[in-house]
């Protein structure tokens, strides 16, 4: 059994605002066509950036999962903010990651058969994926 990330205890402190966002990243394409991708958003959250003494409050995560629906204790934050130039409220947000995950092949991968069985070098989260049929 390699490493899983749980919600409640991985995640939820994150996403209450008790600990600092871990390992925030800026996000340097449109945040819309970013959470698409996500099949688990959570609204209603709260952050703390790193540097913060208050929590940003209504904030809305996206979470990273893999092939099964396992967590990978990474995804990403969004929030509003008025755009003056705009004249609008615009998204914007940052990606976390309580891994930054670096994959290795484990043994017996074979990539032209769509085999990636492969885990974290790092916390040994288990990110293989089947992509054959
Ligand atoms: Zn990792």
């Amino acid at each position: 059994m390699g490493k899983t990330y749980s919600l409640e205890t991985d995640l939820m402190p994150i996403m209450r605002g008790d600990v600092a966002l871990p390992n925030p990243e800026p996000i340097n394409r449109d945040i819309g066509a970013e959470i698409l991708h996500y099949n688990q958003m959570r609204s209603g959250c709260s952050v703390l950036l790193p540097g913060e003494t208050s929590k940003k409050w209504n904030v809305s995560f996206f979470l990273d999962s893999g092939q099964s629906g396992q967590l990978y204790g990474s995804g990403l934050v969004a929030w509003t903010k008025w755009d003056n130039e705009k004249r609008t409220y615009a998204a914007t947000g940052l990606r976390f990651a309580i891994c930054q995950h670096t994959k290795v092949d484990d043994p017996g991968a074979n990539h032209s058969r769509g085999w990636h069985p492969g885990r974290c070098s790092k916390c040994g989260l288990d990110m293989t994926i089947d992509s054959g049929d």
